[in-house]
């Protein structure tokens, strides 16, 4: 083992996935954030550059035992991932401390029920008696007991899709984002048992008080990022009567800045941050207002 992965109480470690879906936007997430890694695609390891903060890369699966066998700090990983092997280690007897700290904006799927077209589904409980074929028997078997169904489940470890035109599944528990894998195998979404998101996970343990830092200076860059991407900063020009309106059309802004403009007393500029996204429709409902010289920029970095 390098000397650079043994804890040493002072940098952070967060495992990422290293080759996958979470790859790009998770490293992408912590560089918006200023981290910078000495990057080596094909090591477990990559060394924080410029903040006590390293990066282990590593199978999305592998990430909550990382965690909980103390290894790493922190870790981002998919809902269905962290409360599957959550479920799966109570049953087990195991420990499975580790927290959800945030949740973030990519990465995002469901847990859903399919079954083939011909299926005639009206609920869970047509399942009862069948078996249902999935990678995530934790949390299936948790779905089919809340609505007091028993099934058989048959775990398996890929291709799930394929299962019921092999015969050896009535229907199955996947992950599905768009559907077309569902549709080109024939198969039904018929229940959503999950929705599923990347999440930033926490290990129980206790931090030391530089790592504590370390932490709460990077949750709020976080936030600072997660909001930027949303956000606009918006500038126009209004007629002074009509201020509460155009206020009421500007998504998300909390308080403008008004302003006199030289020269035309019933006019005033308008600054604001809009905290959700802004579309040519609130553009052309600001214009309808009386709104001119409309500008709309990007924001680059907030910290609240
Ligand atoms: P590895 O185990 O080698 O790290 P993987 O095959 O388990 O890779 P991916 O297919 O890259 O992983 O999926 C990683 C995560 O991406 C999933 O656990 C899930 O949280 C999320 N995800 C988003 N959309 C989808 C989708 N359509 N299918 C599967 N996972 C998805
Ligand atoms: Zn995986």
């Amino acid at each position: 083992m390098q000397s650079s992965m043994i804890p040493d109480g002072s940098r952070l470690r967060i495992a990422i996935q290293k080759s996958g879906r979470l790859s790009e936007p998770s490293l992408q997430l912590l560089e918006r954030c200023g981290l910078r890694f000495a990057r080596s695609k094909d090591k477990l390891f990559c060394f924080g550059e410029n903040d006590p903060v390293d990066l282990l890369l590593v199978r999305d699966d592998d990430i909550p035992a990382l965690l909980v066998d103390g290894i790493c700090e922190l870790g981002i990983a998919g809902e269905n991932i962290a409360e599957e092997q959550r479920l799966s280690r109570i049953r087990r007897g195991e420990p499975a401390e580790y927290q959800t700290l945030k949740r973030l904006d990519f990465g995002g799927c469901r847990l859903s029920l399919a079954v083939p077209e011909e299926f005639d589904y009206d609920g869970p409980e047509d399942l009862q008696g069948l078996r249902v074929a999935t990678t995530y028997p934790g949390l299936t078997e948790r779905y089919l007991k809340d609505h007091g169904v028993s099934a058989r489940i048959v775990r398996l470890s890929g291709s799930v899709e394929i299962a019921p035109s092999l015969g050896t599944a009535d229907a199955i528990a996947d992950l599905v984002s768009t559907g077309t894998t569902l549709r080109a195998n024939h198969l039904r979404e018929v229940a959503v048992m999950l929705e599923s998101r990347a999440v930033l996970l926490q290990a129980s343990k206790q931090l030391s008080a530089s790592q504590s830092e370390v932490l709460d200076r990077l949750l709020s860059r976080i936030d600072g990022v997660l909001q930027v991407k949303e956000s606009k900063y918006v500038m126009l020009h209004a007629p002074r009567e009509r201020l509460d309106q155009i206020r009421e059309i500007l998504p998300g802004a909390e308080a403008p800045t008004v302003l006199p403009l030289e020269g035309q007393p019933d006019k005033v500029a308008v600054h604001a941050v809009c905290r959700e996204n802004v579309f040519w429709e609130h553009l052309e409902e600001l214009k309808a207002e009386g709104a001119s010289a409309v500008l709309v920029l990007p924001v680059e970095k907030m910290l609240a």
